[in-house]
């Protein structure tokens, strides 16, 4: 089918002999490598990503309590687990719940207070209860809104060190979403906090710095309890760095995803301590770069508290990240050991360093990475620059000279290894496009036969669905490449051919590696250290002047291969574990095969580019080239046409990977300008999180129809619609769908007084407003035609209006701890007529009920119930009151 460019060359070597250094007879050899060689490189290339795969998920094994008299200064996880369990069965913890509020708050007191009676007699505890109101402006996804907090709680314990102005705070939260425990997201942090405190406060040697363990009872809301703690509370001003635990996912090991800002003294810290590092500087850009939904309190403690510090999270199986399913069930104790042992050992070291009083000094970047959990690597960016810019110059140059030097003393020996290390580059670059695009068709093809996202629970068919194409694409290119450009009357071997061609390789990762660190990203070492392993082999088999024996050049070349490929595949696995549960809540605008596609293309060009100029050296390529067909038209009937393809599963194999749906059961109330009631209406309000999230909407509405949230009849006439939205970020993003139905079950709900509108001036007025109620809510204020927003009194800066249904309004959250009495509210308006005396805002306020499935009606439990076994839905009870002032 495809004719390999080895055919006529054989002819040019057999007729000339042009170099006496050259055993022919090697090189003929080399044209009957059998075709299954190739096989085997796919093979080798699976393996090693097996391997990778193993060391990402491999944990310690637990401590038991047994092991206490062995041990007894280290970090028992089965005494965590105990708290955790404790934390867990407690259920769902929302903001404002019960379980939140009490049970939790009581549980940590009731445990610190065990520990500090047993602590060591010179060791200070001190433990406070802190219940704080504030607030701030947040932005999220370039959409601004105003986070209120009424009485939420923290509990604080400090471990005094000597130097009792300097303290680490280590931070996390025991609320949760609702409906799920939240054992991962974020009790095991809570519980790792926990053990570590037992342990340090028996120990008998007093730390140089205090420690401050805060267990904050407000992330979810977002970010409130670590604001109330950083900016209101005493010991905040002795924090000098933190060191935040967090989940992005259920288990699997904690990877340090965020760190600074600069100050590279924390990384050396955590080169010093760490037992078992997973930590990528790439991963850092990729989340400050904001494609993933998802905060942590790192951004308060840097921005509102001016700390840098550390950021933990657990990434893998985000399938269960805010579901039910984050539960003790999927938390083995190894996670809590491997947690344990690093951030223990984490804390001693940061604890008893001078550098945490001198903060803020340097002012640099540092590049970090681990290599398979083994060994862990950081440097400056200025000296990253030099290292870059050393290793491709060489990279490129070394093969360059080492091949070019067999040749003639003519010249046109080096121009001909130029010009093959150019069809190589070309080859590369344009195979990496051409891969891009045929998997952005099968994206698109997949997606237009309704297989979206087959690959969710499946995540092995994204091998044959898109790298096999990829590869494919990258083969034929390559043939391509030498077929038009390749000189058919070249005086090469194919053995320098080849090499030629891989140096070709190097340029393409060079150049790629330049412009990153030129464009000031520390993620250019990825690239950076797969060239430097093809370095290391042109550097051998240059001085080992292999050159031409091809069994021993191409030896050396996998030699380093295979840790190239360790290096590579460990990415694949990253990246894929990490953005594969992703794409499950990223709603329906985005074909989420796209992405997974496209990074699939680049995961297969890093893995394989340094393999894919190899293909020459194969007797038979058609057959390596069928096989690859075969495998991606397998793949592609697997994923359009059977079960392995279904993208979702409920839990029966004990691994749920689950599509998501918050369905809201709605009253809205509507008032007019005089105070009384002009309308109500109510129904249910479906969200769509996925790309196939509508099919299955649309299964549980059956009978009924759904209508697109932006096409109400609400829309013409209220505003934002009068949509029940809790949270402005994924909400107003995402599509939403409506279907009217009867009243729900709804006892209180916040409501807005006016006590006192006022004009102040010509065309300035003032209006106090009163919320009353004590529930999680959410208000929109709306000013009217002709009418501004000058000023406000809920926190101190004025937040920028968001669009929606072509209306501007001020997004404000309000999340209640416990019942802190009626909110009142000041709103300065301006209006464009002197002395107006009409409506000048449109308020609304949506309550939002939690864990209120007592109060669930028999239409809505019914409804419920249509939700299929692999769906995951989190269902509440909003009322809307509608205001016009
Ligand atoms: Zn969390």
């Amino acid at each position: 089918m495809f004719q390999s460019s080895t055919a006529p060359n054989r002819k040019v070597a057999k007729g000339k002999v042009l170099d006496p250094d050259i055993d022919y007879s090697k090189v003929k050899s080399v044209h009957s490598i059998s075709s299954w060689w190739g096989i085997g490189g796919i093979a080798m290339i699976l393996l090693i990503g097996n391997l990778t795969s193993y060391s990402n998920s491999h944990l310690p094994d637990a401590l038991r309590n047994s092991h206490l008299a062995s041990f007894p200064n280290a970090f028992i996880a089965e005494r965590a687990y105990k708290d955790l369990k404790i934390l867990n069965d407690f259920g769902p913890k929302p903001t404002g719940s019960y379980a939140n509020e009490v049970l939790a708050v009581d549980f940590l007191l009731r445990e610190i207070s065990y520990i500090e009676q047993l602590r060591n007699k010179n060791q200070n505890l001190q433990v406070d209860k802190q219940i704080v109101s504030g607030g701030y402006v947040g932005v999220y996804m370039n959409k601004s809104a105003t986070s209120v907090y009424r009485n939420v709680q923290n509990v604080i314990v400090k471990l005094a060190g000597k130097n009792s102005d300097q303290a680490l705070l280590l931070n996390c939260h025991f609320d949760s979403v609702a409906t799920s425990p939240g054992a991962s997201d974020d009790l095991s942090g809570c519980a790792v906090m926990l053990e570590i405190l037992r342990v340090l406060s028996r120990q008998s040697e007093i730390n140089q710095n205090s420690i401050l363990f805060l267990f904050n009872g407000a992330e979810e809301t977002p970010l409130q309890a670590s604001h109330g703690f950083i900016t209101k509370h005493r010991w905040a001003k002795e924090v000098k760095a933190f060191i935040n635990l967090e989940s992005a996912g259920s288990g699997g090991k904690e990877m340090l995803f965020q760190s600074g800002p600069r100050n590279p003294w924390l990384i050396e810290m955590y080169a010093k301590a760490i037992m078992y590092p997973f930590a990528q500087a790439a991963a850092e850009e990729v989340f400050q770069s904001g494609v993933i939904p998802s905060d942590t309190d790192f951004r308060v403690f840097r921005d509102a508290g001016g700390v840098p510090g550390m950021d933990f999270a657990y990434t893998a199986n985000g399938y269960r990240y805010h579901t039910k399913y984050d539960s003790i069930d999927y938390i083995p104790m190894a996670v809590l050991q491997r947690t344990g042992d690093n951030i223990l050992s984490l804390t001693r070291t940061m604890a008893n360093s001078d550098k945490l009083g001198q903060q803020g000094q340097n002012r640099e970047h540092t590049v970090y990475f681990d290599f398979l959990g083994l060994i862990f690597i950081f440097y400056s960016a200025d000296t990253a620059f030099m290292i870059n810019l050393s290793v491709v110059l060489l990279s490129i140059i070394i093969p360059f000279l080492s091949l070019a030097r067999l040749g003639s003393t003519s010249g046109s020996h080096g121009r001909q290894i130029r010009s093959e290390t150019m069809i190589g580059f070309v080859a590369t670059f344009l195979g990496a496009g051409v891969g891009g695009v045929v998997c952005f068709l099968l994206a698109y093809q997949l997606d237009l036969l309704g297989s979206s996202m087959s690959w969710y629970s499946s995540t092995n068919l994204v091998l044959g669905v898109y790298c096999c194409p990829a590869l494919l694409s990258h083969c034929i290119v390559h043939m391509l490449c030498g077929n038009v450009f390749g000189s058919k009357t070249t005086p090469l071997s194919l053995a320098l051919k080849v090499q030629a061609r891989l140096n070709g390789v190097n340029l393409f990762w060079g150049m790629i590696t330049l412009g990153v660190t030129f464009t000031g990203y520390r993620t250019a070492y990825i690239f950076m250290i797969l060239i430097f392993f093809s370095l290391l082999s042109s550097t051998l088999i240059s001085m080992f002047a292999v050159q031409n024996s091809v069994h021993k050049w191409l030896f050396i070349h996998m030699f380093f291969q295979v840790f190239a490929l360790l290096w590579s595949t460990q990415f694949y696995h990253m990246m894929l574990n990490l953005f594969i549960p992703i794409t499950g809540r990223i709603g329906a605008s985005i074909n989420p095969d796209l992405i997974i596609g496209v990074m699939a293309n680049f995961l297969t060009l890093l893995a394989c580019s340094y393999m894919t100029p190899l293909l020459f050296l194969l007797k038979k390529v058609d057959k390596l080239v069928g096989e690859l067909v075969a495998i991606t038209l397998i793949a592609f009937v697997l994923a359009s046409s059977t079960h392995v393809g279904f993208p979702y599963r409920d839990d029966t194999l004990r691994s749920p990977s689950v599509q998501r749906h918050y369905i809201t059961h709605t009253l809205r109330t509507f008032h007019d300008y005089s105070g009384g009631v002009r309308k109500t209406d109510s129904g249910f309000l479906l969200q769509e999180l996925d790309r196939n999230a509508r099919k299955t909407i649309e299964g549980i509405a059956m009978p009924d129809n759904i209508t697109p949230m932006r096409e109400i009849p609400a829309c013409e006439t209220e505003l934002f619609c009068a949509i029940p939205f809790y949270s402005i970020w994924h909400q107003v993003l995402f599509e939403n769908y409506w279907i009217p139905g009867p009243q729900p079950l709804v006892h209180s709900s916040v409501r807005c007084l006016l006590r006192r509108k006022e004009q102040t001036s010509r065309h300035e007025h003032k209006l106090q407003l009163q919320l009353q109620g004590d529930h999680q809510s959410a208000l929109v204020i709306g000013p009217r035609a002709g009418a501004t927003l000058q000023g406000w009194d809920i926190v101190d800066e004025l937040a920028d209006p968001i669009e929606f249904n072509g209306q501007r309004g001020y997004f404000v959250l309000i999340a209640t701890g416990s019942n802190p009495g009626p909110m009142n509210i000041t709103l300065q308006l301006k209006h464009e007529i002197a002395n107006y005396d009409g409506p000048l805002v449109d308020i609304t306020v949506t309550t939002t009920f939690w864990e209120h499935q007592k109060h669930f009606t028999p239409v809505f439990n019914k409804l419920l119930t249509r939700v299929p076994s692999w769906a995951h839905v989190v269902p509440s009870v909003a009322a809307v009151n509608g205001y016009t002032f």
